[in-house]
This record gives structure tokens, sequence and C-alpha cells, in this order.
């Protein structure tokens, strides 16, 4: 995951446009108006906050979560609830951070950064924005590698002695129509923004925000889990509420070639368990050889395997008494995976390495979280991994003392 766990922008105007228009047509493609096929992946709480108390975690509504794929475009994303947009806005304003910055984070972002200086040719001359930009961490390596003009923008209250601390300027908003006006005539050589157009409640409008502030020369970046690597992975924990979107090539083009945007490079990554990073610019037309093929059938088979990943899991479990099982992993992903995989019954409760989750429910359940250090190890004999993303780095952790059960890296 990148180093923006949750990141939001303009929800409050665009909830409202959506839940209008979606009010009105809610099963057409918000890119290309197709009828989208609906994939039912089942009845949850969303997933990625937590309750101080358990009367308040099992008052916590459930809903169908339904997926809406595109047969014309192939953009996938789920069904908008109007009853989720408090339960939203909660998890994005609580923002406890789910990630690990491991070494291989950090040496991935230097080599994001590295690789658009020399292919863009960006030095000390050069301006970049970055949308979502969390602690500033980013734009601060490129301004030390390059010694460059950078901006942020960034929703969250919580870095604001952070971003004092490396003198990053940063506007603290929502990114939207209203903060594109006062950027539109900034020259941008770079934007980018990573990990965030997954959780756009209107994808479509914040390219359109993101056209009124590029140039015919700026290079817009955008990173995000690519759906046909979700696909082939199986990474059933990827398809949480918190993200709302699922792209493909095809997709990020239908969108992007409504504000005269052409993809011109992209790469695929290992980052959030698959994810590609997509380079677009204007009147730049996508070479059409690009675009991949990512079918109905192919989402449906995802979803399928989630019952399948349930079976696996009671098969395995079946020769524990529940106190002998917890689960490791209390973001959302962690929480999600509990929830489709009905592993509620099965495990005592869950640890999670966020000092700040200590003593809270998991919403929907009786499930508490706990720290390492409150596990007894004469009665626990098996762990679920609940961070398929991190599988090696727990494994490493718990050394041998419990049997390690994986949902996702079978
Ligand atoms: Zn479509």
């Amino acid at each position: 995951m990148a180093e923006n766990s949750f990141c939001i922008f303009n929800k409050k105007v665009i909830y409202n446009n959506l839940s209008k228009e979606y009010g009105i047509n809610m099963m057409s493609c918000e890119i290309c108006k197709s009828d989208v096929k609906i994939l039912t992946v089942g009845k949850s709480p969303i997933s990625g906050y937590t309750c101080k108390t358990i009367d308040e975690s099992l008052s916590q509504p459930s809903f169908e979560m339904n997926l809406l794929a595109c047969p014309n475009c192939s953009m996938v994303k789920y069904q908008w609830f109007d009853e989720a947009e408090a339960i939203l806005d909660r998890l994005y304003s609580g923002h406890f951070a789910t990630y690990y910055f491991t070494k291989k984070m950090s040496e991935y972002m230097n080599s994001f950064i590295d690789s658009l200086s020399s292919k863009y040719n960006l030095n000390k001359d050069s301006s970049i924005l970055e949308l979502g930009c969390n602690s500033g961490r980013m734009l601060n390596m490129f301004r030390e590698k390059i010694n460059c003009t950078t901006l942020g923008v960034e929703p969250s209250k919580t870095f604001n002695s952070t971003w004092k601390d490396m003198n990053i300027e940063v506007i603290n908003d929502y990114f939207g129509e209203s903060v594109a006006e006062t950027l539109k005539d900034k020259n941008f050589d770079l934007i980018y923004f990573r990990h965030v157009f997954e959780h756009i409640p209107d994808p479509v409008s914040f390219i359109k925000s993101v056209a009124s502030v590029a140039s015919n020369d700026s290079i817009v970046v955008i990173e995000v889990p690519y759906l046909a690597s979700v696909i082939n992975n199986k990474r059933i924990e990827n398809i949480s509420y918190s993200h709302l979107n699922y792209f493909t090539i095809q997709s990020i083009d239908a969108i992007a070639t409504k504000y005269n945007f052409g993809i011109i490079d992209f790469q695929l990554v290992e980052t959030d368990g698959g994810s590609i990073v997509v380079h677009l610019q204007k009147n730049k037309t996508t070479n059409p050889d690009i675009i991949d093929n990512i079918t109905i059938s192919n989402v449906s088979e995802l979803v399928s395997h989630i019952s399948n990943a349930k079976d696996l899991m009671l098969s395995n479990l079946g020769k524990y008494d529940k106190q002998e099982v917890i689960g490791y992993g209390a973001g959302a992903k962690g929480q999600h995976l509990l929830h489709i995989l009905g592993l509620e019954e099965y495990v005592s409760y869950v640890i999670d390495d966020t000092p700040e989750l200590k003593g809270s429910y998991i919403p929907g359940t009786s499930v508490e979280i706990k720290s390492l250090d409150q596990v007894d190890r004469n009665v626990v004999k098996a762990v679920i991994n609940l961070i398929p993303t991190h599988a090696e780095a727990i494994k490493e952790k718990l050394a041998g003392q419990f049997e390690f059960i994986d949902p996702i890296n079978i």
C-alpha cells in the first residue's frame, strides 16, 4: 500500500451529486453509460474503522456489497449507498495508518522518483504537484533529489506539524473543482497521485479537475491497484468497500480521453498486491495495442474465489477451538477478509501493531483488537494472516510459534 492508506477528495460534494445521479440512473456505467452487470460480493459491514465498545460494534450496519461491472469499458466499481456516507466519513477522518513502512517501500519510492525524473528531465526548474500527498514524504524526497518546486494537496488534518518540519507546502483540503481553480494558472511539469484514485467516489469529475490544472506539457501519473493483477493474484482482500473503484488500462483510457488525455506509458508494479502506474498527457493518442481485455467473467471468477477461500479456511480451522485461533491485522483489508470469509466464529480476537487500535472492536462483530504482547502463548495455536501483502514479515515475527494460516498466499 502506498504511504497514504486512506485518501478521499471532495467527498461531500461528490457524494451528493452521486446520490442524485444514482437515484435516477443507478445501474449504468458512469464513464460510458452502458448497462452494467451486478456481481454480488455478499452482505458485510464496511471495513476500515473501529468501534470503542462491543455494543457500538454490534450496532453497525451491514450492506449488500455489489460490484457494478461495465461490459463496454471494463470499469468496475461498488454500488453506492447513501447510508455508507457517514461511515466512510468516519473511516477517512479516523485515519489510522495500517501500512508498514518497509525498506522495500522506501526503495520503491526512490525508483519511482528516479525513473520519472530521468524520463521527463525533471530538475531544479521543475514544478511538481502531488494530490493526496499524505505526510509529504515523497514530495520531500523529490525536492531532496532534484531541488524542484513542490506542492501537495491533502485533506487529512493530522500532518500539519510534519509538513511544517519538512517545510513542505500543502493545500490542506480535498482536491476538486475549487482547489483546481486556484491552481489553474500554475504550470506543473508533473502531477501525480498514488493510491488515491481507487477511493474517489467520482473518478470522472476528479480527472476533469486534474485536466483543468494540467497544461499541454504536464505529465500526469496515476498509480492505482490494477484490476488484472487483483484478479490474477486472487487478491480478494483488495475488494473492500474502501476501494470504491477497480481500474483497467481500458477504463483509465476511457476516462482520460473524455478530457483529451492519452496514455503515453505505463508500468506494472508490485505495490498493494499488484498495481499499475499510468502516464497521461494531453493531445496524445493511446496506442490501441496496450488496451487490456478484462471481461465480466474474469471479475466474476474473482468474486467466486471468495467461496473457495472460505471453504479452504474452514477446513483448516476445524481442528481448533475458537480460543486457539487469532487473526493478525485489523486494517481495512484484514477486517474485510474477516467479514467475507466468515472468520468471526473461528477467531477469539485479532492482533494489530497499531497501538491506537488496542482495546477497540472490528465493526459489526464482537472481535476485539489486541496487541501482540497480550497473546497467551500457552493457549493460542494458530494465527490467520489478515495482511496478505506482509505475509513474510509477519511470519518472521511469529517465528514458528504458531501454525501460520494464510487465506490469500496459498
Ligand atoms: Zn463503461
